[in-house]
């Protein structure tokens, strides 16, 4: 039979408890991959507990080398899902087994020399930490911020563990109280029967890892850093969780103000975009460009709704493709597209639509489109204190003078406004292809 420390023991428990529950929820959701490296974790941590505190019959330098390489194994597997989460290109399985080999090696060098307790001290923790804080760097060079925080955090529950481990620095550093402080009942006896202590053999490398015989080993150091540790991995999960519902809802936001079909802006976006553009810009220039695709019924009756939507998928790439850095494009409607350029002239946006105008009429839709697909353009220039209503208007009524001269081709409204309809017909046709 073997003696529990019960605190040591419930913690143990509550370390598998959490490695249930990490399970569960990689269970319902198998995007958190973290979760289910976490969860190997926590079950490795719990045997780190559970090998540290209870007095198992197995001679204690098993003891040992199972205590630590559970709580070793426990620390590669934090790191695994950091890594997948923080999304770092660097494998970290080949840090986890060098520092491993390190390890098994430095080991076997104590026991075989038989070190005093200040050497086998920087043993378990040291490699643990030194990979640790690299797998820090790694977070934080994949620019996850609250990932490399959270695993500073474990880092500091590994350095308190490591500095208040019974038998570790502290006691190096400040030996107990005499023992008969910390009470303690004899092994089979029943309890409140406090017996007296005898005074602690001399510190003796492995030997001192098991307290004296017929005592519990002191709990308030293990009880403490369990705590913290389990503390700083939930921090962690804390951390993952809310990365994933950041990312979510960043995605949602994303589903919500853009057109699938083309990935550009939807009418609501654009609308509000090109909006905060025209306040932004008030003392520059800025045009508005509307397009429609010329006889859209037409692709969609003769070759088919499939077809139409290549089109007009073609021409939000055209549109993506001509961008400007000022440019803002949205689709605004079934084959009506919106482009606002702030900072930009009627001779740049001339210059803008031409472009994405010529690009579609060269084109190449072989799959069943057998005629030249056309798009015919409005421009509008914003006047000062002019609504985006007003100018989408304006760029509206050209657009419809676009149509209305023949298609294809692209109408200034101020143009428009000068010489009438015939004019524009005249100057604003440019050439075709
Ligand atoms: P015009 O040259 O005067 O613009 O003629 P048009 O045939 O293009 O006329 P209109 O702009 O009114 O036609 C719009 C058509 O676009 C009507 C609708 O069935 C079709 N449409 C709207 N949204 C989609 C879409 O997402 N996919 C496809 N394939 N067709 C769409
Ligand atoms: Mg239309
Ligand atoms: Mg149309």
């Amino acid at each position: 039979m073997f003696q529990v420390d019960v605190f040591s023991f419930a913690t143990a428990v509550m370390a598998l408890l959490l490695a249930g529950g990490l399970l569960i929820a990689y269970a319902i959701n198998r995007s958190l991959t973290a979760f289910g490296w976490w969860a190997g974790a926590f079950v490795l941590l719990a045997l780190w507990l559970a090998t540290s505190t209870m007095r198992l019959p197995m001679p204690a330098v098993w003891i040992k080398w199972l205590s630590w390489s559970s709580f070793y194994a426990a620390a590669c597997l934090v790191a695994y899902g950091l890594h997948k989460e923080g999304d770092t290109r660097a494998s970290p399985v080949s840090r986890m087994v060098t520092s491993g080999i390190l390890l098994v090696v430095i080991a076997t060098g104590l026991t075989i020399l038989n070190a005093p307790p200040p050497y086998w001290l920087l043993l378990g923790p040291v490699p643990v930490l030194v990979f640790m804080t690299w797998s820090t760097v790694l977070v934080f060079r994949a620019g996850a911020w609250g990932y490399g925080l959270t695993l500073i955090a474990g880092i500091g529950a590994v350095a308190i563990r490591s500095l208040f481990h019974p038998g570790g620095l502290a006691r190096v550093l400040n030996p107990p109280p005499p023992p008969a402080l910390r009470g303690g009942y004899e092994a089979g006896s029943t309890p409140g029967e406090a017996i007296a202590l005898q005074p602690r053999p001399p510190i003796n490398g492995l030997i001192d890892f098991a307290p004296p015989p017929g005592l519990r080993p002191p709990v308030e150091h293990p009880l403490i850093i369990t705590l913290f540790t389990v503390v700083a991995l939930l921090a962690l999960a804390v951390a993952l969780v809310l990365r994933h519902v950041l990312a979510e809802l960043n995605r949602m936001r994303q589903r919500s103000t853009t057109d699938a079909m083309t990935g550009l802006l939807n009418r609501a976006a654009f609308e509000e975009a090109a909006a905060a553009r025209l306040r932004e810009t008030r003392t520059r220039p800025a045009c508005v460009i509307l397009l429609d695709i010329d006889h859209f019924k037409r692709i969609n009756d003769t070759s088919g709704h499939a077809a139409g939507d290549r089109v007009i998928s073609r021409l939000g790439l055209l549109l993506r493709q001509a961008s400007l850095p000022h440019a803002i494009a949205g689709r605004i409607g079934g084959e009506e597209f919106a482009v606002i350029l702030s900072a930009s002239d009627l001779a740049a946006a001339r210059l803008y639509a031409e472009a994405v105008r010529a690009g579609l009429s060269a084109a190449d839709f072989d799959a069943g489109i057998s005629w030249k697909v056309t798009v015919s353009a409005g421009i509008a220039m914003h006047q000062p204190g002019e609504s985006l209503l007003g100018l989408m208007d304006r760029a509206d009524r050209a657009l419809y003078a676009a149509k209305a001269t023949g298609r294809d081709r692209v109408v200034v409204a101020g143009d428009l406004a000068e010489a009438g309809h015939w004019h524009a017909r005249q100057t604003n046709r440019t050439a075709t292809a």
